[in-house]
């Protein structure tokens, strides 16, 4: 082998080692937050809680307040119908994985108690206590929502638990934060916490013109189901 093979043989290792710590940096901070990603079918919603608990009716609202949003912008996106079990919450699991979403930024393992449950997206309306999330994509079409016990605070607070449950949706659906504490999507890492959306006349907090934007970017007018994978949930 000549010298000069031997520096190209070199250069190509160290163009295909970059090129791989690009991707995965990009696959870490993807599967972190996951901000920007758009459902690729319509997904069906699956809450999971004990029976008749208060927040049922808040997912409910959430839904509606999503699916006249993007109404609104002009999308041609719907979130699908709204399920509902009463089981068991993975109490557990739903911590461990606030912990990893909130706490450090790299790929975010999904404990096992929660990769296969029933809906597209399921929301857990659970009895402990921590950071209310929405979590990455984890297989095709499959996403998790947890909301924490509503008599903790601040989600005892008058008019945040709505705000919240709307909050993750919207990150379920593919927004991001800002950092404007009047606006419903405010979040880290501005300071804006939940304790914000306290307010004792019921109110949902507003979208940035900059997030319709986005939405409809996402989600256009002629949006339609884009992969086999739950098409058969696909509104008609
Ligand atoms: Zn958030």
């Amino acid at each position: 082998m000549a010298p000069g093979e031997v520096g190209r043989g070199a250069r190509t290792k160290f163009a295909i080692a970059c090129a791989l710590l690009i991707i995965a940096s990009l696959t870490a901070r993807a599967a972190h937050a996951q901000f920007g990603v758009p459902w690729r079918h319509t997904p069906t919603i699956i809450i999971i809680s004990a029976a008749g608990d208060p927040r049922l009716s808040l997912v409910d609202e959430a839904v509606s307040f999503w699916n006249k949003t993007l109404e609104e912008v002009g999308s041609g996106f719907r979130l699908g119908p709204v399920g509902r079990v009463v089981q068991p919450i993975p109490e557990e699991a739903l911590q461990s994985l606030s912990r990893a979403i909130v706490g450090r930024p790299g790929p975010t393992e999904i404990p096992e108690a929660l990769r296969n449950l029933p809906g597209d997206l399921t929301i857990l309306l659970a009895d402990s206590d921590f950071v209310s999330f929405a979590g990455p994509f984890h297989a095709p079409g499959k996403r998790v929502v947890g909301i924490k016990n509503p008599s903790w605070p601040p989600l005892n607070l008058p008019n945040v638990a709505r705000n919240v449950l709307i909050h993750e949706l919207g990150h379920a659906i593919g927004l991001g934060h800002n950092s404007d504490p009047a606006m419903l999507m405010c979040g880290r890492p501005a300071s804006c916490r939940p304790a914000a959306f306290r307010s004792d006349v019921p109110r949902i907090f507003p979208l940035t013109d900059g997030e319709k934007a986005q939405l409809l970017r996402m989600y256009p007018a002629d949006w339609k189901p884009r992969s086999a994978i739950g098409s058969g949930h696909a509104a008609a």
